[in-house]
């Protein structure tokens, strides 16, 4: 076994907030996924955790960071059981809120023999987390080096939780997922970290070849962010900081599940961007850590640590 690349300047456990979703994804296998009016029997159920918020929190508690979640579960019987699976990753939950009379985040994942997938996203106490929430816990913000959103969670919400960063001198790493138009005033933010569909949502055009990626971050760019990761899966991530554009490679591996390979690449580059201070650095390890998820089964369980990330390097 390889031992750990470090970096002189590099401290033990950076502080990353999370701001996002936390969701039960309610797993069904079936034969043959129902047409409308059909009913078909599964063969099995599974509550596996997730929602980006919640598995972008447990990549970078993976890698090392000591990680504070913000976010609101219902009072249903999976909200208790979401904080049990972020407290088991010594995940900080003292600002995740409890909605009353409100259903946790689900998503209903319905998956067939042939791979084909049907997914209905219940927001539920997502959705509940308001700006005035993010204001009430300005504190949760202030002892941060790095704070990560996505866009499971109410676009005003993100905004209010970017403004308080900015105001406490926190980092912000923008992952604008799922897809969407974003108001302008999200763009301002440190780093964000579209995957190629989320970038061509927010700039249009086409990305197909290097050239294309190259050509969309410098749009994305000239929208507000200080940098731009455009995570290419196998092609690995192009970055651009406003001088230097840059394709920096990922690791071949035996893609098996790309899911969350996008959270385990966040989680990564947070953690490593807070220790190192070099954002660069911190995209060469992150591509591994994403690497690593996709060559494994699943969100959460397929979401690499430390250790793992470091003797990929090697
Ligand atoms: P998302 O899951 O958000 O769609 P990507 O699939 O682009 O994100 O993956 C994020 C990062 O993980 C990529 O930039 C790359 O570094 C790494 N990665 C993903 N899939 C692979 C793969 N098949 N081979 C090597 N690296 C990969």
């Amino acid at each position: 076994m390889s031992s750990p690349v470090t970096t002189t300047h590099e401290r033990s456990k950076p502080k990353i907030a999370v701001l996002g979703s936390i969701n039960m994804d309610l797993v069904i296998r079936c034969d043959q996924l129902p047409r409308p009016g059909e009913t078909v029997s599964a063969r099995s159920m599974s509550e596996v955790p997730g929602g980006k918020g919640a598995n972008q929190a447990v990549a970078a508690a993976r890698c090392g960071g000591a990680v504070r979640m913000i976010g609101c579960v219902g009072d249903d019987g999976f909200g208790q059981k979401l904080l049990n699976n972020l407290l088991n990753e010594s995940i900080d939950c003292s600002a995740v809120l409890t909605a009353q009379a409100c259903e946790s985040g689900l998503a209903i994942v319905s998956v067939e023999n042939s791979g084909e997938n049907a997914i209905i996203v219940i927001p539920g106490a997502n959705a509940r987390l308001s700006a005035e929430d993010i204001q009430r816990a300005e504190s949760a913000f202030a002892d941060c080096d790095v704070l990560m959103v996505q866009l499971e969670t109410p676009q005003p919400t993100v905004l209010a939780g970017i403004q308080a960063a900015k105001r406490a001198g926190v980092k912000v790493i923008l992952d604008p997922a799922p897809a969407a138009t974003l108001s302008d005033e999200l763009f301002d933010v440190d780093l964000i970290c579209p995957n190629e569909s989320e970038a061509t949502a927010i700039v249009g055009g086409r990305l197909e070849s290097i050239e294309d990626a190259a050509e969309i971050a410098k749009r994305l760019h000239a929208k507000g962010p200080a940098a731009v990761a455009i995570t290419l899966a196998a092609r690995g991530t192009m970055l651009y900081d406003g001088a230097t554009i840059e394709l920096i490679p990922s690791i071949k591996v035996d893609a098996v599940d790309t899911t969350a390979a996008g959270d385990a690449f966040a989680g990564a580059v947070a953690v490593r961007w807070a220790a190192t201070g070099s954002l660069r650095q911190a995209i060469q390890w992150a591509n591994l850590a994403g690497a690593l998820a996709a060559s494994r089964a699943g969100a959460q369980p397929s979401l690499p640590a430390r250790q793992q990330i470091d003797s990929a390097s090697s």
